[in-house]
């Protein structure tokens, strides 16, 4: 990260790490096993030279090298490439309606960093081109026909790989429907890419002429740096608002003061923690989950700890299309003998919760 160029983020691009060899400037380098290049041969290796300069090291242990290096667990799993049945749920192609009031669109393939864990990996496999004018008209007609879809998310991939005309191209034709309120951006590079956050990207951002969310995607308090806040800070600047999707991982973020402190280190920066999900169980990703109990025990730590603004909802995704369901700890402990509801309080103990109200002669 010493070139004058590093600031730029095509540079950035151009310059994505693809392999192991890469890394051996690092110190814990080991060669790869014949097991993580096959691996690698399956689920490419990608990630910015500014992302993998968050790495502390090359080892394992390193929760930036984690979530970027192929290991031979993501090949051994036998789940299913789309549980949720994306595919299912898309009535023209690169939109998926499954919820009243929302669709998702997939953007492109292409991201600043290749997550182990992602649950479309399966993307992957067909390199998927920014959308035509004819696939955004597909798709803006689909829109009209069902007003009852308010918001967008703009989704990938990571869209904001993608040049400027080209997502001004996208965020024009989705704000050109009427009954669009809003649009929500989920990428990834605030992480991996912060640079992108240009001053005319904010401006597009910001002037779509609809509102603008950002979700980004940080899982690890290593990834908070200074270029992400600043570049949070333009956007707000331009009157864009960022949340943040951490998925919980095995090995990485699967422990209360880690997740404490990024959580409270988003909200520092001005990102609300917004959801923490549960792995979908999609092939290739199996080796990270560890399970709802953990994550359920590691929601109940940190509600004692932080801030309720810095926590997030525990979420799962439910294969088939069911849906995002949250999962939280059940807070009704029961009736006293008297009737009067009990709640837990933070450290598990039963409290009675009087439900005294008074009639209100001005209210009916
Ligand atoms: C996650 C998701 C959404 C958004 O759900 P929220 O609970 O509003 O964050 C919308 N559409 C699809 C297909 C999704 O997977």
């Amino acid at each position: 990260m010493t070139s004058p160029d590093c600031n730029d983020w095509h540079w950035q691009l151009a310059h994505c790490i693809t392999s192991h060899e890469q890394l051996s400037h690092l110190p814990g380098y080991i060669s790869p096993t014949a097991e993580q290049l096959a691996c690698a041969r399956q689920y490419p290796m990608l990630a910015t030279p500014f992302y993998l300069s968050l790495a502390k090291s090359a080892a394992q242990d390193d929760p930036i090298i984690r979530q970027c290096l192929p290991q031979p667990a993501e090949c051994e799993d036998s789940a299913e490439k789309d549980p949720l049945g994306e595919r299912e749920a898309s009535p023209v192609p690169r939109l998926v309606h499954r919820y009243h009031d929302r669709a998702l669109f997939v953007t492109c393939g292409s991201c600043a960093v290749h997550c182990r864990h992602c649950m479309r990996k399966r993307v992957w496999e067909t390199p998927l081109p920014p959308p035509t004018d004819a696939e955004l008209v597909a798709c803006t007609d689909y829109l009209r026909r069902h007003p009852e879809v308010r918001e967008v998310l703009i989704s990938g991939g990571d869209p904001l790989t993608l040049e400027d005309d080209n997502i001004a191209r996208v965020l024009d034709a989705f704000a050109s429907v009427p009954t669009i309120e809003m649009l929500r951006i989920g990428s990834r590079t605030l992480v991996a890419l912060p640079q992108r956050y240009t001053d005319e990207l904010c401006r597009i951002l910001g002037n779509c002429g609809k509102t603008v969310w950002l979700a980004s995607h940080f899982n690890h308090p290593q990834e908070i740096s200074p270029e992400a806040e600043s570049a949070v800070l333009r956007l707000m600047r331009n009157g864009v608002a960022v949340v943040n999707q951490t998925v919980l991982l095995k090995g990485i973020n699967d422990d209360a003061d880690v997740l404490a402190k990024l959580f409270t280190g988003l909200l520092r920066i001005r990102i609300k923690p917004y959801y923490l999900f549960h792995g979908d169980p999609v092939h290739g990703t199996i080796c990270f989950r560890t399970g709802i109990d953990a994550g359920v025990k590691i929601m109940g730590q940190l509600r004692k700890r932080i801030s309720g603004m810095a926590l997030p909802a525990f979420a799962i995704d439910l294969p088939q299309g069911g849906g995002k369901v949250r999962i939280e700890p059940d807070s009704f402990a029961g009736l006293a003998p008297d009737n009067t509801r009990m709640y837990y309080d933070l450290e598990g103990c039963a409290v009675l919760y009087p439900e005294t109200t008074i009639a209100n002669p001005h209210i009916s």
